[in-house]
């Protein structure tokens, strides 16, 4: 089974995601199990503080790498099989591509770290991970909407948690382009005609038009990931 662990100081953050739809589903049926640790439970300080003021100045707190040592210490207690990834969730990290979460995917076991306030002490990024993570070219308050989105986006294409597992291989990115328009029933809204190649019935002609489609649209809304 693939294992997630996730550090993080907000573990309530994650109940929404992992008890609805997909997601609870694979856990349900033993596809994942994602397990989250608080990092303040491995604070030696009596308030189970976390973070502290930077060395040199400067506004906000830093996240200190005592209690993210021990909690990694701890989850890989007596874990010798896989070697995990190791992710610290960060606006400065590798971006998240739909290829880099199939490379993902393709692991048994990811260890995610959400940082907070402005961040983790940069001894965390020399010693501790394999890698650092954004989901985007913005700044989030903290990674557990980061490391739930890498979480949804690696979930989805382990075997077993989509109902249809035709789903994830015609999806944008997948093929280098965006996926063909969908249309459902009813046919006619409101004098909105659903395009008759569609109902044709015809599969070599559907297809040829999706791709067709599919390119038009690459094309207008992400012309770079067309190569040349
Ligand atoms: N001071 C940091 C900087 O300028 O790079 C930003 C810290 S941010 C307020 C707090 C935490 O949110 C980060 O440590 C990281 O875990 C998470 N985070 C923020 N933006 C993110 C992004 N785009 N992708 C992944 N994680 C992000």
């Amino acid at each position: 089974m693939f294992l997630i662990d996730v550090l993080t100081i907000f573990p309530g953050m994650f109940s929404g995601i992992l008890n609805e739809s997909i997601l609870k589903r694979a856990i349900k049926a033993g596809v994942v199990n994602v397990k989250l640790h608080n990092i303040r439970d491995y604070s030696k300080d009596k308030h189970h503080k976390v973070d502290d003021r930077p060395f040199g100045g400067g506004p906000g707190m830093v996240m200190k790498i005592e209690p993210i040592y021990d909690a990694i210490k701890d989850v890989l207690k007596g874990r010798k099989k896989s070697i995990p990834r190791i992710i610290l969730l960060s606006p400065q990290g590798r971006a998240l591509t739909q290829d880099f979460a199939e490379e993902l995917s393709k692991n048994r076991h990811l260890i995610l770290i959400c940082g907070h306030y402005e961040g983790v002490d940069e001894r965390v990024r020399e010693y501790l991970i394999t890698d650092e993570v954004s989901i985007g070219d913005y700044v989030l308050t903290g990674g557990e909407l980061a490391a739930m989105v890498l979480i949804d986006t690696v979930v989805r294409l382990l075997p077993g948690a989509l109902g249809d597992k035709d789903s994830a291989k015609s999806e944008s990115f997948s093929n280098g382009l965006l996926e063909y328009p969908q249309y459902t029933r009813p046919a006619d809204f409101m004098g909105k005609r659903v395009p008759d190649v569609l109902s044709s019935g015809n599969h070599k002609i559907i297809e040829k038009w999706r791709r067709e489609e599919a390119t038009k649209k690459t094309l207008l809304n992400r012309p770079d990931l067309i190569k040349t």
